[in-house]
């Protein structure tokens, strides 16, 4: 059934906006005490007494549980108009409601239809955050999901002068975010355990563990080492996102997953020096390093490296994919592969700034790159299909700047930003971006 006919004849057939990820599928933050189904929708505060004696209601909260009732009548959840803005482009559009459902199966789809709203329902697939803690601040990062990045703003105090952050990203320690240290009782991650003990080993498919740095959370261990000594009590596959950093017990990772259904998830867009200029902590050598000894290890799915495509990465980024390719061709076309998820946050961090000569000259990298590769075996064809997507989007004649795209305060907010990041960190943009100089210092 391709997705149209899903779309036609398994969803609609039910109502208008029923979407299984309202049920089965939730992003939530333990260090926070917040939840969101799926991760579109603005995150919601968990309840703090109803989690007292039912811990599934980090993910069964009230506001889900009206939102199933809209879904279940055929109204459309506020919160989802991620989905609505796409449907109403065209009756037949596919939305993230058909993907986001289409992963489960037409039992499991049918009982969540059949489920009353205000029903406590059991996750199939959960990324959670036990914490921010974290030993990177990268540029593009901001202190809600690093504790390094709070080091900065509370020794070095606000950045200033950037007037497209809207959010304030970097003007304060986003405190909320962080509700309680490790070893302090953590009423969300001790719900989390009691929960997952109860029933969620046994019903989940996935468990995606993202950060902050995961592999420095100790809840992240105290799940590992679950696993561990109940071997075969639970089918879920599990996931963990890391920077694979110089201080990651990359030992205790292989001893700790042996015979595990494993996937890792790491970050990285550059090389060299340019890679440890955007991504503040990171060791070049040592993450190459890692992601090698993983891969040598034999015993993960696949380690997924995720490109976060921001202006600075896109002049050793067609290295970056050849280091990949190399691996691939050593390890095989599974066992590594890559996403180019383009960055949208913060703005001026954002390719569109560059001065379209550049960005043209990146292009070209990139279009070479394909050409070179596109035809081999060794390719996913998400990995094509990311190439082409970038290669658009870096065409300066089909992106035009359009009139909301306010570059002067995005290229007012890169200078500032960047001049106080070099301070801070004891970086020179200009030594690192031999390429970007001219035009960085005409700013
Ligand atoms: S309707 Fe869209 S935004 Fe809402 S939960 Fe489903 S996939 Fe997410």
């Amino acid at each position: 059934m391709n997705d149209l006919e899903f779309k036609q004849q398994v969803l609609d057939t039910k109502s208008a906006s029923f979407c299984a990820a309202k049920w089965y599928n939730a992003t939530i933050w333990l260090g926070s005490g917040m939840s969101t189904s799926c991760h579109h929708p603005p995150a919601h505060k968990i309840d703090d007494a109803a989690i007292v004696t039912n811990p599934s209601a980090i993910h069964n909260t009230a506001q889900k549980k009206n939102d199933r009732k809209l879904m279940l009548s055929g109204e459309r959840p506020a919160g989802c108009e991620y989905c609505w803005k796409i449907e109403d482009m065209d009756r037949d559009a596919i939305s993230d409601r058909v993907y986001k459902s289409k992963i489960y199966s037409i039992k499991a789809l049918n009982d969540a239809y059949n489920t009353p709203a205000d029903a406590d329902v059991n996750l199939r697939t959960l990324e959670i955050a036990f914490d921010r803690t974290c030993q990177f601040a990268c540029s593009y990062c901001n202190p809600a999901f690093s504790s390094t990045w709070v080091k900065d703003i509370r020794n070095n105090g606000p950045y200033s002068g950037l007037v497209s952050d809207g959010r304030n990203h970097f003007t304060h320690t986003h405190n909320s975010a962080q509700l309680y240290k490790f070893g302090e009782v953590n009423p969300y991650v001790d719900a989390f355990f009691r929960w997952w003990e109860s029933d969620l080993h046994l019903t989940l498919q996935e468990l995606r563990i993202t950060g902050g740095e995961p592999l420095m959370s100790g809840y992240t261990w105290q799940l590992i080492d679950w696993f561990k000594t109940n071997k075969g009590k639970s089918n879920t596959r599990l996931a963990i996102n890391s920077n694979l950093g110089t201080e990651i017990d990359i030992d205790r990772l292989l001893e700790s997953t042996t015979n595990m259904d494993i996937d890792l998830y790491t970050s990285n867009e550059a090389i060299s020096t340019q890679a440890e200029y955007i991504r503040d902590g990171l060791v070049w050598d040592d993450w190459a390093n890692n992601v090698e000894r993983l891969l040598d290890s034999g015993q993960f799915r696949c380690v997924h490296v995720m490109c976060t495509i921001n202006a600075l990465c896109l002049s050793t980024l067609d290295q970056l994919l050849e280091c990949i390719t190399n691996w691939k061709l050593e390890y095989g076309r599974d066992a590594v592969s890559f996403t180019l998820n383009i960055l949208r946050f913060p703005s001026f961090q954002s390719p569109l700034v560059l001065p379209d000569g550049i960005r043209t000259k990146y292009r070209d990298q990139l279009a070479d790159f394909l050409t070179r590769h596109a035809a081999a075996d060794y390719m996913h064809e998400h990995e094509r299909n990311h190439l082409q997507r970038l290669i658009d989007y870096l065409d300066v004649v089909k992106t035009p700047h359009s009139d909301t795209f306010d570059i002067p305060s995005l290229l007012n907010d890169f200078k500032q930003f960047y001049t106080q990041y070099d301070h801070r960190r004891a970086k020179n943009f200009s030594t690192t971006f031999p390429d970007l100089k001219e035009w960085y210092n005409s700013l």
